[in-house]
Formats: C-alpha cells, sequence, structure tokens
C-alpha cells in the first residue's frame, strides 16, 4: 500500500508519519490501527536553519503546519532572507565581490535527491527558486554565471539591482585597501542553510549566499555544490554549512556529515566530527569560521563550529527555538 493511503486509512490525520519499519508492519494489520497507533514512532514537522532566521523559520513553519511539503517550505523560508536587504550574505544587498558585482549561489535538493544549484548568478533576487527551476525543468543539475541569469529571464524573473547603497559603499571602503581577509562571524556570517521535515516526514533542504565579501570575481564556495554546502538523504537525515566555504569543499561537509548519521552518529556528533576533519588538515589555524548543521530522520538536530558564536534556529509545533552551538576552538 502506498504510504499516503495508508494514513489516510489509518485514520493519523496529519499529525505524524510512522516510520518505514512500522508502515510495512501495518500492511500485515491494517485493521488493527489503535495498537498501531501506540507503537507509531510520530514525527513532528520541524525546520531548522543556520543562524538566527527567525522570520526565514517562522515563514518556512508556516508552510509545513499547513500541510506543505519540506521542499515548497524550503523554497519560501529561504526566499525571506534572500529578500532582506540587511542580511549582507544573502541575496539583495549581499557584499559583492571585489569589482563590485554582488554574485549569487544557492542549491535545493529534494526527498528524492534530486538537486538543482545556480553559481555566480548576477540580477537576480532569488536564486533559490532559480535553483528549484534548474532541478526540475532541466536535465541538468548546476547552471552557473550567464547562462544561469538567461535561464532565470526565459523563466520568468526579473532582473534586480542586487547592490544596495550600504552594500556599495562599504565596498567602497573597501577598496582603499583591497585587503581580502574573512573576520569570524562578520564577513562569513549570515548563509542561510535551511533542513526541513514536512508532515509526511520527507526531507528537503536548501542554501543560498551571495558568498565571501569582495572575493575574487567568478569565486564560488561550498554553498552551491551538492555535498558540501548541502546535502539531504531522505533515508538518514540532511546537513548544511556556513562560513569559510573552500574549507567546507575541501572534506565535502555535509555529504560528510550525512554519511556519518547513516553510520550511526547522532546529527550533534556527526557536526563535532565534520569540524574535527576539518581541523585535522588546518593545525594551528584559527582564522576561520565554519558552522555545520544536521538533522535526522527521526527529527532530532545538531550543530558545531570551529569558533564560538554559530547558532541555529528550529521551528516545530513547540515553537520557535535558537540553538547556541558548542565550538571546537573555546572563547
Ligand atoms: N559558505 C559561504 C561561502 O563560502 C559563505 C558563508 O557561509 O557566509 O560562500
Amino acid at each position: 500500500m502506498e504510504r499516503r493511503k495508508f494514513l489516510k486509512k489509518s485514520s493519523i490525520g496529519t499529525a505524524g508519519v510512522f516510520s518505514t519499519s512500522l508502515i510495512s508492519s501495518c500492511q500485515e494489520k491494517t485493521k488493527d490501527t489503535s495498537a498501531l497507533i501506540d507503537e507509531a514512532k510520530i514525527i513532528k514537522p520541524i525546520v531548522v536553519c543556520t543562524w538566527n532566521f527567525h522570520n526565514a523559520t517562522s515563514k518556512a513553519w508556516k508552510v509545513l503546519n499547513s500541510g506543505g511539503n519540506a521542499l515548497d517550505a524550503i523554497e519560501q523560508g529561504v526566499m525571506v532572507e534572500e529578500a532582506d536587504e540587511n542580511n549582507q550574505t544573502v541575496g539583495v544587498g549581499g557584499r559583492p565581490d571585489r569589482d563590485g558585482n554582488v554574485t549569487l549561489d544557492a542549491c535545493i535538493m529534494d526527498k528524492e535527491s534530486n538537486c538543482g544549484a545556480v553559481l555566480c548568478m548576477q540580477n537576480i533576487a532569488h536564486p533559490i527558486s532559480v535553483a528549484r527551476k534548474v532541478m526540475e525543468d532541466t536535465p541538468h543539475v548546476m547552471l552557473a554565471g550567464k547562462g544561469a541569469e538567461q535561464f532565470a529571464y526565459e523563466k520568468g524573473f526579473k532582473k534586480a539591482n542586487l547592490l544596495t547603497e550600504k552594500s556599495r559603499q562599504e565596498w567602497l571602503e573597501w577598496k582603499k585597501t583591497s585587503k581580502y581577509e574573512t573576520i569570524i562571524n562578520i564577513e562569513n556570517h549570515d548563509t542561510i542553510g535551511m533542513l526541513a521535515i514536512d508532515k509526511n516526514g520527507d526531507i528537503a533542504g536548501g542554501c543560498t549566499t551571495s558568498g565571501m565579501g569582495y572575493k575574487y570575481a567568478g569565486r564560488v564556495g561550498d554553498s552551491p555544490i551538492i555535498g558540501a554546502g548541502l546535502f539531504v538523504d531522505n533515508e538518514i537525515g540532511g546537513a548544511t554549512a556556513t562560513g569559510v566555504g573552500e574549507e567546507v569543499v575541501r572534506t565535502v561537509g555535509s555529504f560528510l556529515i550525512v554519511e556519518l548519521m547513516r553510520q550511526g552518529k547522532s546529527p550533534q556528533e556527526a557536526c563535532e566530527e565534520g569540524v574535527k576533519r576539518i581541523m585535522a588538515k588546518n593545525e594551528g589555524r584559527k582564522d576561520f569560521q565554519i558552522g555545520f548543521l544536521a538533522i535526522n530522520k527521526k527529527g532530532e538536530t545538531g550543530g558545531y563550529c570551529v569558533h564560538p558564536g554559530f547558532t541555529y534556529s528550529q521551528y516545530t509545533d513547540e515553537g520557535q527555538i535558537n540553538h547556541p552551538t558548542e565550538s571546537f576552538i573555546k572563547a
């Protein structure tokens, strides 16, 4: 029996879902639903995202709570940050590259491991939505630069000015020294990576960023790279990253974390191991921040970072929670 039909028959309503093993056990005894309800492991919808983006998780939660799927929740949730001019690491208002151009990266992944990404795309306010279109409407996973922008126009996206006056003034100030250095929890702060589980128990994720401020033209970090900035396996869980993307790419961070969960680690343990792997390749370095966030199929979450300061937001039917995380380097 198909899972959706079973849920309807079992009159659980939309409160949660059974684990796969329970679904098969129920297939054998569909009449005795009350016993199954007792045994059932109910998974509640949940959304988590990097940093304190309560408006984003609230939006995603509204989608989940009204029965929407995890993919829609992710897209609509992260769009809140893409549209927020005050967030200078995502979408409109993002810091430009060293030439003064705002270039955006984003990716999205669904419960069937379908994925889409745009890299280094200019003039489009919602790269997450373009990434979704790449996933759904093309045979490809990634579109970059002019090609991504052209594709967006073909799909009806409008040209937008992404460089706000504030970001432009800061860039002009930066040009006086043109020194490229990441500032922990500042320049690499605020990329949004989001993971959600919907009422069917399905997981989706998304990640969107303007990347490192004043980067080389054409630079792409981890955020739009499936496996690095984001990875989802609907059987296991999902992970996402924020921080210096070059370091996350070197260990294929988000994929690593999902694989560690597959081997039995909790989301928290997996994030800690992910950061440790990176630090093992960077002995003595203290000049970069990375934060990992993970969720497993049961709705357990975890986060860990290199330096103190990384937090993540969560929304469930118990409300909004902000989680500070432990760090590899202590304060
Ligand atoms: N991970 C992003 C990148 O390297 C930056 C960030 O998280 O702010 O492009």
